[in-house]
């Protein structure tokens, strides 16, 4: 595949190497595997120039491209960081990821190891807008890992590329840094944001082609519990408390039309989705999803209230609920610092796409950074279908993002050089 562009090459070459992370595991990094990929990169940042480059022990890769400013400006320009993330999905293989490149014509896409697993049109009507260019889909057996093996090419792109220009495109200092476990919430602990040593950053992480993500969900996570008192039963005649008998009403406190299959755009939900245990002792875990902050403690104290009503039905059973929020709505930091995404979305524009601004039902690694000190909004990476042997990304899209990256450098280094933004 020699004509194809180097961004589609480096994300191909990525995406072979397996890089699942694992939520039972309690290490960090969750998995040994992504050090291959880690490794990989380190040694790619250094072939492009890049002198620092390095992985630390929790599989962290950071690199710098050093400012080619002028001494006396460079400190008007603010350091930039971009990162994504280079673990996928445990929701599907990782094992022998084949990527497959496919001119596409407008037909549905019937994958070719398993033929029952077909990206149609119809369920993706974006597709229509990629008619006549190239696509790189799975072979029906894995993910793609598209999210965000794709944002990690497009950096690493878009480094190659201004350090190509040398001095004639002026930027200031920019950081790089690739992280493990962002799939299982976890990619946050193993960053140092010191060592990134960004005074704001975006993460390429995001969706369809032009996209700019600025808000997300808050979120909590929580289980209930039910203690019951399990024995033989030949012998459990008034002793047996079986814990099981009160799921269906504890499954009744979620309520269907608050769920994550029926609702959508700025929707709250609950979304009960595991369930573990037997006669003594049952668990229920579930996540609860809102906009809006006070929305979120409000469905925090419904399900609080919906436990001691199931408990008062159930006076031989103990139990309880336990929930605790895990990331809030970025837009809270973000609001703060309009011109980090002022830049963003002039960036988008200037590579000429139509700008896509959705509040995303999830949180990214930017979320946490938000929260941790370094506003960090989210950019395209032109990809669809994530987490999915559906999932596929276009070309085009890849070299959209790469231009969205240079783009975000140059209109920030001018916008620093000229004036003060932060006013
Ligand atoms: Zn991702």
């Amino acid at each position: 595949m020699k004509d194809i562009p180097k961004v589609a090459e480096r994300f191909i070459r990525y995406a072979k190497i397996p890089t699942q992370s694992s939520e039972q595991s309690k290490k960090i990094p969750s998995t040994e595997k992504q050090f291959k990929l880690a490794h990989l990169l380190v040694k790619e940042l250094i072939e492009i120039g890049l002198k620092d480059a390095q992985v630390d022990d929790k599989c962290v890769v950071y690199a710098t491209i050093p400012s080619n400013l002028p001494k006396d400006l460079g400190s008007k320009v603010p350091v930039i960081g971009f990162n994504s993330h280079i673990d996928t999905s445990p929701s599907e293989s990782d094992e022998n990821i084949n990527p497959q490149v496919i001119e596409y014509q407008g037909e549905d896409i019937i994958l070719p190891k398993d033929n029952t697993v077909i990206i149609k049109q119809k369920e993706n009507p974006q597709l229509s807008d990629y008619i006549g260019t190239r696509i790189i889909t799975t072979d029906g057996t894995t993910l793609l890992g598209a999210d965000d093996k794709a944002g990690v090419a497009e950096i690493i792109t878009a480094a190659d590329e201004l350090i190509k220009f040398g001095s004639k495109k002026l930027h200031g200092k920019i950081k790089l840094m690739f992280s493990p476990d962002e799939e299982i919430g976890r990619g946050y602990k193993a960053v140092d944001l010191k060592k990134f040593g960004a005074d704001f950053a975006y993460t390429v992480d995001g969706g369809e082609m032009g996209g700019l993500d600025i808000a997300n969900f808050n979120a909590a996570e929580g289980s209930i519990e039910i203690k019951g008192y399990n024995v033989h039963p030949g012998t459990a005649y008034g002793l047996m408390k079986n814990s099981l008998r009160a799921i269906p009403e504890i499954i009744k406190l979620f309520p269907k039309e608050m769920a994550p299959e029926t609702t959508k755009d700025l929707e709250p939900y609950y979304h009960p989705f595991m369930i573990k245990g037997n006669v003594g002792n049952v668990s229920l875990h579930f996540i609860l999803r809102n906009f809006d902050a006070s929305g979120l403690d409000e469905q925090i104290k419904f399900l609080d209230n919906g436990v001691k009503e199931v408990q008062s039905k159930f006076p031989d059973l103990k139990i309880s609920i336990n929930t605790k929020k895990s990331y809030k709505n970025m837009k809270e930091i973000l609001d703060k610092y309009p011109y980090i995404v002022d830049i963003a979305r002039k960036a988008i524009q200037k590579t000429g796409l139509k700008l896509i601004e959705k509040p995303i039902r999830g949180g990214t690694d930017g979320t946490r950074y938000s929260f941790m000190g370094l506003p960090t909004p989210n950019i395209f990476t032109g990809g669809f279908n994530f987490h999915s042997k559906k999932e596929f990304i276009p070309i085009i899209a890849m070299e959209k993002a790469v231009e969205t990256i240079l783009n975000v450098i140059y209109i920030a280094t001018k916008r620093f050089l000229e004036e003060d933004v932060k006013n």
